[in-house]
């Protein structure tokens, strides 16, 4: 109903015209409208009493609508009024309210000179000029129409006369004259307020919509500054990629020539500076990646205390090692959240690095997870040198830093910046409190409906949350077997955390590389699983020993993220595998299965002869490996490295070859060069992070970049 209304109201209006003529119409069409109803308010009344009086009077029902005395006068107000709306409809305004006011002239002077003479109905012509001042803009169009239905109220007085002489009071003339005016002067002097009024308005809403305008124009600039910026570090960092590639491998070749001390720490520094630039590359682009169109987050349910004592355990020896207490209280148990895993591992490595980089030695560091009414909370709370209160909130702008001691040699202001992105990204909150100079303690708020609490039946799968990567891995099924590791790891929750996941497997513990060393002299092993940095005797050391001894034993290494430098002279000792802690739990089962299948064939090789024989066989197999391995590896950017190639080098037929091979290594010479292959690319891929696939392709030798990258990812994991 109220639609309606409203509907006829805005019969003609329209948005081009100015605000004080779509008013007018407004007004014309509400004048109508009220006039409308009160016309049928009273035809209904008039036509119900004279059926009751009639009904009285005859007691019979007749419906006689034409004796009712108003009743032309009803059907020409209405067909005017409806007239009246049509012209407003079809953009007619001035000849609607022309009409308008000529049918309240004609109606009044037809009631009040023939219809119901003498009953004073010319005191309605009162109403004329003020209806004139709402529908007419000119001051001099409402004078006319004062004058006329003045004289209009005159009529029945003067012109065609109603009253009987006697009956006319000139006083009460000259009063109704007086009111006449007053009430036109009245309204006029309103109309003219009004009209004020309403052009300030219209000038301040002119300045807020030129405001919103300049507004509107700043915002966008502000966008394509903020678009620029981000491309502009987007492809500035993909510049600096190029020369920092270059840089790392030049000082990985003057790493190789290392002689005095003083030249090893000028390198060591270059590396280290080379790795933070790399870091701060690589979250600027994670960033940039975030805040593009085509990001999604791929979340998964993962279990929160399994995925925390990961970083944990991964954070423990660099705590360690600036002698911070570290730890971790989960009050969480069997829950899962819904996290992009990959990102928020970054989002949570970072307040870690942060915690560790501010807080002085002999300072504590934990983790705290806890529930609370809205959800779940993690906190990663530590005792260095805090925040002030007016950089609690800018720290997580992008490139803030809080100038101190340490902010000066390091970081970007990047870190936090990403952290909060991650965080918003997955509806979470981030916070921080913090006493300066007593510490901080950064909190992320996980809301409830992100929180699942897991029942026995779906803890299994949860604990191994699947990624996308994950997905993509062939499948592996670990079995309980009798295969035997030796876990070589100073860290007890690190070597608990490593016996969870390769608890298909014969542990055996050790906690240096001392130990490791006694308890291989009276046992033997599938595997040895080593960590780098150890006390006592670290994991190269080992390895060395290791290899010194001829063992053959495989070896995998965890080295941690500072370990950068060791890692390519560990590789370069010839170890069978290096994971970088944090490494994804299927990553490291994948190396150990495959390590330890590949060396099955040379292990039930040196079963079957006599100690003796395997000694002279070693020496003659030592000479034979490293002649047939030297060639391989000359030659293996060749695609047409083939048997022929070599069996013509080692000066032997193909067969023979294929034979001694078989018999040595425990593999074809097929097998060989492609396992001298796959090592090469994964090394290339380690001391390159930024050469392309079909760069390592072509540096092993091999056209296909595809079939590369899935036989290492069969081989390896990566
Ligand atoms: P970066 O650490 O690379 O400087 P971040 O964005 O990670 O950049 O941190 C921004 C700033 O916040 C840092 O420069 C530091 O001043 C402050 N900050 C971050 N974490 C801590 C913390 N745990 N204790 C004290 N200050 C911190």
């Amino acid at each position: 109903m109220k639609k309606k209304y409203e509907s006829i109201i805005s019969l003609g209006t329209k948005n081009s015209y100015p605000n004080s003529q779509n008013k007018k119409i407004r007004l014309l069409n509400t004048y109508c409208l009220i006039w409308g109803q009160i016309v049928l308010f009273f035809y209904s009344l008039e036509m119900i009493v004279g059926l009751v009086t009639e009904t009285i009077k005859q007691r019979t029902i007749t419906f006689d609508f034409f004796n009712l005395n108003p009743f032309f006068t009803y059907v020409f107000i209405i067909s005017s009024l409806i007239s009246i709306l049509f012209l407003n409809k079809y953009f007619h305004f001035k000849w609607a309210r022309f009409m308008f006011i000529s049918t309240l002239i004609i109606v009044n002077i037809y009631a009040s000179l023939i219809t119901t003479p003498g009953c004073y109905i010319e005191y309605y012509f009162v109403l004329i000029s003020p209806i004139a001042i709402t529908l007419f803009e000119k001051k001099i169009t409402s004078y006319f129409f004062l004058a006329i239905s003045f004289l209009c109220f005159l009529t029945p007085y003067y012109f065609y006369v109603v009253y009987p002489p006697d009956y006319i009071d000139r006083l009460i003339i000259l009063e109704t004259a007086c009111v006449f005016l007053v009430i036109h002067l009245l309204l006029n002097y309103f109309k003219a307020n009004n009209l004020k009024f309403e052009t300030l308005l219209e000038l301040e809403r002119d300045k807020v919509l030129s405001d919103k305008m300049i507004l509107e124009k700043q915002e966008s600039e502000l966008r394509e500054l903020s678009e620029f910026k981000s491309h502009f570090f987007i492809n500035l960092s993909h510049e600096i990629r190029t020369p920092l590639t270059l840089i790392q491998g030049y000082t990985n070749q003057l790493e190789l020539k290392k002689s005095d001390t003083e030249n090893t720490q000028k390198v060591d520094i270059i590396k280290e500076q080379c790795q933070q630039m790399q870091n701060i590359i690589n979250n600027i682009m994670d960033l940039s990646k975030m805040e593009s169109k085509h990001f999604k987050l791929i979340s998964t349910d993962v279990e929160i205390g399994s995925f925390l004592e990961k970083h944990f355990v991964n954070f423990q020896s660099l705590f360690s090692k600036k002698n911070i207490k570290f730890t971790f209280n989960n009050n969480t148990l069997k829950t899962t959240i819904l996290i992009d895993q990959e990102l928020f591992s970054k989002a949570i490595t970072n307040l870690l690095s942060n915690a560790l980089k501010f807080t002085p030695t002999n300072g504590t560091v934990s983790i705290n997870t806890s529930f609370s009414n809205e959800g779940l909370k993690i906190n990663v709370i530590d005792t260095g040198i805090g925040i002030q209160k007016e950089d609690n909130q800018t720290i997580f702008k992008r490139f803030y830093q809080v100038k101190n001691d340490i902010t000066k040699s390091q970081g970007s202001g990047i870190g936090l910046a990403f952290t909060k992105s991650i965080v918003n990204a997955h509806e979470f909150s981030i916070d921080v409190e913090s006493s300066f100079g007593k510490g901080s303690c950064f909190s992320i708020y996980i809301p409830n409906i992100y929180v699942k609490t897991i029942t026995d039946k779906t803890l299994n799968t949860v604990i191994t949350p699947k990624t996308n990567i994950i997905e993509n891995l062939p499948k592996v099924t670990f079995k309980k077997n009798n295969k035997t590791i030796l876990l070589v790891e100073d860290h007890k929750q690190m070597r608990d955390y490593l016996k969870k996941i390769l608890n298909n497997y014969t542990i055996t513990e050790a906690k240096n590389g001392k130990e490791a060393l006694d308890i291989i002299k009276d046992n033997s092993f599938d595997l040895i699983l080593t960590d780098y940095m150890m006390p006592v005797m670290d994991g190269e050391s080992l390895v060395k020993q290791l290899k010194k001894e001829q063992n053959k034993t495989p070896i995998i290494v965890l080295t941690a993220r500072s370990d950068q430098q060791g890692k390519l002279s560990m590789l370069r000792l010839g170890i069978d595998g290096y994971l970088q802690k944090p490494f994804m739990e299927e990553e490291l089962l994948m190396n150990v299965k495959n390590s330890i299948s590949l060396y099955k064939n040379v292990k039930e090789f040196d079963k079957v002869n006599t100690p003796e024989e395997v000694k002279n066989l070693n020496v003659y197999a030592d000479k034979f490996n490293t002649k047939i391995t030297t060639y391989i590896n000359n030659n293996i950017n060749s695609p047409l490295l083939t048997v022929d190639n070599i069996a013509e080098y080692m000066a032997v037929s193909r067969s023979t070859l294929n034979r001694k091979v078989k018999s040595i290594l425990g593999q074809t010479v097929n097998q060989l060069i492609q396992e001298a292959r796959l090592e090469k690319a994964r090394n290339l891929r380690a001391e390159d992070p930024f050469a392309t696939k079909k760069q390592i392709a072509e540096a092993v030798g091999i056209t296909n970049t595809t079939y590369l990258f899935e036989k290492l990812k069969e081989r390896y994991g990566i």
